[in-house]
């Protein structure tokens, strides 16, 4: 049995925790805040798509975006610009090539089929009951837009990917309170990707991870690491040795190592979400539709209405850009109008995600003994977050990871 501490009480660190435990080692988790998931993992999206899920690299993606720049609701923004911005754009810039676009996507894939039969397998075995619907919907306003997918669906049927393409008529079946008003030339319908409550996971396994014997330390920031063996952690208040540390840390992984040398080019890409109570389930979404132009997905979260989008460059989550939210209103409005109620104490929210500019997250050992990784899962972490939690587990436990990780490595940046 090891001494294990696990930094960062997010979605990835409580998985990691969990799972970890399960083997039998003795864990500690570290988190700055007074509770679990209150960070990028409070209120995202909570799509779970690991059939739809792909890296922001697709070759076309930086004219498209360049061109949507110029219009009011744009789904990218920028909250400022410096150095560490400039280059991490140009390292994405280099990611969005078609072979490395590819690559990435299929690791992702793999990653996120895995991560889909551990989250199942788990929520059996301890009867887990948290918010779920089935069923992922993309929307097109044009036939442009439509006809612009077909490269993406000669890729899912590539891979495998069950996903059908839908005409307007067989769309609104689906979704029978979609806006008629509002343009639809068809969508791209992914019936084995939805839509589960990413908080209300993270709260129940903690329960888990509490009666598997996780010690939860909160209000406990802790200090950047040092080479030390075993590896020292500070708080502002105490000291701990353990055996394995895993990073967990999220967009503040890379503060954490770089007195170690390991320098991981994460960058925190701000996004907003919603959450109004359903007026209406009659006008309300059944499961989860994204539209293809904003890049924004709507989903039905239990009694709420969730919509969630913008990927914002520089700034910070305590800021909110002008027009973030009015964007997210207007989606809801052109696709559910009266499906929610907006005129009272909606949850506005903005959070960042932790991203690496290939899109595909950093998850195994480092060079310096004890020291793990499991950060930079972009905005699909509560996707990725039970395959690559049990991954990393695996590999401390000195067994096979479970699924191929080449390409998941530190090295990959040197
Ligand atoms: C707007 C938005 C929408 C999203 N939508 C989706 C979606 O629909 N589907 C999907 O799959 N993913 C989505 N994501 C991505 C997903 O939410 C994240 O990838 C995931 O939550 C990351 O989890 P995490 O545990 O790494 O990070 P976090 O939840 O941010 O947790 C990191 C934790 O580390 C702690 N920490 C950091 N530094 C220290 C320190 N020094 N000491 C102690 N504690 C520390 C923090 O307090 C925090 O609790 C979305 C993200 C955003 C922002």
């Amino acid at each position: 049995m090891k001494k294990i501490a696990v930094i960062g009480a997010g979605i990835i660190g409580i998985t990691t925790a969990y799972e970890i435990a399960l083997k039998g080692h003795e864990v500690t988790i570290f988190d700055q805040n007074s509770a679990c998931a209150e960070e990028a993992s409070f209120a995202n999206g909570s799509i779970f798509a690991p059939n739809f899920v792909s890296p922001w690299t697709a070759p076309g993606l930086p004219k498209y975006l360049f061109k949507q720049l110029l219009t009011e609701h744009s789904p990218v923004r920028f909250g400022g610009f410096g150095r560490k911005e400039l280059a991490w754009v140009v390292k994405w810039r280099s990611a969005c090539k078609m072979d490395s676009y590819l690559s990435h996507r299929s690791q992702l894939h793999n990653l996120a089929v895995f991560s889909k039969e551990v989250l199942q397998e788990t929520t059996r075995k301890l009867n887990l009951d948290y918010e779920r619907t089935q069923g992922l919907m993309v929307l097109f306003r044009t036939q442009e837009e439509r006809k612009n997918s077909q490269p993406s669906l000669q890729i899912y049927k590539e891979m495998g990917v069950l996903c059908s393409e839908m005409s307007p008529l067989e769309v609104r079946t689906k979704e029978p309170a979609l806006n008629t008003e509002t343009p639809l030339s068809g969508g791209l319908y992914f019936p084995e990707d939805g839509v589960a409550n990413c908080r209300q996971y993270a709260l129940l396994l903690k329960e888990e991870c509490e009666r598997l014997g996780v010690v939860f330390k909160f209000n406990s920031k802790v200090n950047p690491l040092t080479f030390s063996q075993p590896t020292l952690i500070q708080t502002q208040e105490q000291s701990f040795k353990f055996d394995e540390v895993v990073i967990c840390s999220g967009t503040q992984s890379s503060v954490l190592l770089s007195p170690l040398n390991i320098n991981i080019p994460l960058l925190p890409i701000f996004g907003y979400t919603l959450s109004a109570s359903i007026r209406e389930h009659i006008d309300a979404p059944l499961s989860a539709v994204m539209d293809d132009r904003y890049k924004v997905t709507i989903s039905k979260m239990g009694q709420r209405i969730r919509v969630s989008g913008i990927s914002q460059i520089g700034g910070s989550s305590k800021n909110p850009i002008k027009g973030a939210y009015k964007s997210l209103y207007k989606m809801l409005n052109d696709w559910f109008p009266g499906g929610a109620r907006t005129s009272e104490s909606v949850q506005e929210w903005c959070g960042a995600r932790a991203s690496l500019p290939e899109g595909v997250p950093l998850i195994g050992s480092t060079k310096v003994p004890g020291i793990w990784l499991n950060v930079g899962h972009g905005a699909s972490g509560w996707t990725l977050s039970c395959g690559a939690a049990k991954a990393v587990a695996n590999l401390i436990n000195d067994e096979l990871p479970g699924i191929n990780l080449v390409g998941f490595g530190v090295s990959r940046l040197e």
